[in-house]
């Protein structure tokens, strides 16, 4: 028995604690409940561990909810998990930005390679690129406490205020921020971008080689068996237990909501509920690769047509294993709110398919159109003010976690859900000096 293959079991006693999800916050909180000697439950609605950070299969293709990037600078992500386990693959360092109707590479993400890129990079004058390759080093140095105390506004503001010219944020800053952020207004504030473009700065953009569902497999694959329960949805919780569909009630001494925040402002009226970043990922594939590289191609020109693209990747060029042999596929992001016609996000592949043309330089007409995905509360906005740690203790026996108590990221969740843990430890008086200290790491 694995951690998570015990659906519809019958009803189990009642553990220590209940955690309602099993996303990264979920699983981060119970790993770290358990290693604290807890005995607990993750309840899980649908069939699948992994919340949005989950990919599924298509003949023979690995499509990822999202094309979703880790970076090797997110701290929880070097605490929580062995990278070794998890094989990333970086993607090439830089990007490529494509404007003006030409394409070229620009800036690296670590400081030697931002001097090299830098060099080269035919963005603005040279004035320019010294003052981003300095802009990038600098903030790759600057310690977090000190990013978080600048004055915080919205990050499209931030960059006409920063000093910088109109070539150089539009052709470099705004593009990237954009595709990281999945905000294509740029509303999101200032110091969330000014920690994005630090870990831009320090770390790789990378992808686990089993795709981005690895990320919660190996936090599950560390549970006791039958730790996860899939196919129990919560309909109600409270401080004694939740009630589920499935089995009635399960009381616990503690619960813990980790669901995304609409579930979660559900279950927990007053709760507040943040606006949402959608997010939709065409899928193609063709025979060859389009860009024999793993390099973010950035979209930095608005198209007035009806699907401005974000940002593209050959998938299969991060690792084989995405397609089968022969064959390339290609994750093409749009973003931004928009209502569909009666054809729904599909009606829109051949606007994209259309651009993707002009982005790869190649003709895309052959392409075939695998899938399309769209999730319209992919990433919860945070304009400023943003609260980087909100409260995840509701009161003694209640506790919630989640990307949208921190920052909307894997990052986010990851810290979330270590942070509710230790709040549940310290009200059942078990945070000792190991607990102690992880709650100075996470405060
Ligand atoms: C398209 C897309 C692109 C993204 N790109 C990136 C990226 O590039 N980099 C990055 O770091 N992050 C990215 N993110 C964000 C990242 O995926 C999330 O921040 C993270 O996965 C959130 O984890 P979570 O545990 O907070 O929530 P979720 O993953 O939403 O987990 C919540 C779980 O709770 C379950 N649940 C809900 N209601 C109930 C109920 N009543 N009973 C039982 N279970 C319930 C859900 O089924 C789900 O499994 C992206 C997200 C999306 C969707």
């Amino acid at each position: 028995m694995t951690a998570y293959d015990i659906t519809r079991r019958s009803r189990p006693a009642d553990p220590d604690v209940v955690v309602v999800g099993a996303g990264l916050a979920g699983l981060a909180a119970a790993r770290a409940l358990i290693a604290a000697g807890l005995d607990v439950q993750v309840v899980e609605a649908t069939e699948r561990i992994g919340g949005r950070m989950a990919d599924h299969q298509l003949d023979g293709y690995r499509l990822d909810h999202g094309g979703q990037l880790l970076n090797t600078d997110f701290p929880e992500l070097i605490r929580r998990l062995d990278l070794d386990s998890l094989e990333l693959r970086a993607l090439a360092p830089g990007v490529q930005v494509h404007s003006a109707g030409r394409r070229y590479r620009t800036v690296g993400p670590q400081p030697p390679a931002i001097r090299q890129a830098t060099a080269r990079a035919p963005l603005g004058g040279s004035l320019d690129k010294a003052r981003l390759g300095s802009a990038l080093s600098r903030l790759a140095a600057t310690p977090v406490p000190r990013l978080l105390a600048r004055p915080e506004t919205t990050t499209a503001r931030a960059l006409s205020e920063r000093g910088l010219s109109p070539r150089m944020v539009d052709g470099f800053l705004r593009p990237l921020l954009t595709a990281l952020l999945s905000d294509p207004a740029l509303g999101t504030s200032s110091r969330v971008a000014d920690l994005v473009l630090r870990g831009y700065a320090r770390g790789r953009l990378c992808l686990p080689a089993a795709g981005t569902a690895a990320v919660p497999g190996r936090l599950a694959d560390a549970l006791p068996p039958g730790t996860v329960r899939l196919g129990v949805r919560v309909t109600s919780i409270g401080a004694g237990g939740v009630l589920t569909e499935e089995h009635g009630r399960i009381g616990a001494r503690a619960v813990l909501l980790a669901t995304d925040a609409r579930s979660a402002a559900e279950l927990l009226p007053g709760l507040r509920l943040p606006d949402f970043h959608p997010v939709t990922t065409y899928y193609h594939s063709t025979a060859g690769s389009p860009l024999a590289e793993a390099v973010l191609l950035l979209d930095a020109e608005r198209p007035s047509g009806a699907a401005p693209v974000s940002h593209s990747l050959v998938l299969s060029e991060v690792h084989p294993s995405y397609a089968p042999a022969g064959r390339s596929l290609v994750a093409t992001t749009v973003l931004g709110r928009r209502s569909f016609d009666a054809g729904g996000p599909a009606g829109l592949e051949p606007a994209v398919r259309a651009r993707l043309t002009e982005l790869y330089g190649v003709s895309a007409r052959e392409w075939e159109f695998l899938s399309v995905r769209h999730l319209p509360d992919a990433v919860p906005a945070m304009p400023p003010p943003h609260n980087f740690r909100r409260p995840v203790r509701v009161l003694a026996g209640l506790y919630v976690c989640g990307d949208h108590r921190d920052t909307s990221s894997a990052q986010g969740a990851l810290l979330s859900g270590r942070r509710a843990a230790q709040a549940v430890l310290r009200d059942l008086g078990m945070a000792g000096d190991a607990g102690s200290r992880e709650a100075r790491e996470a405060a």
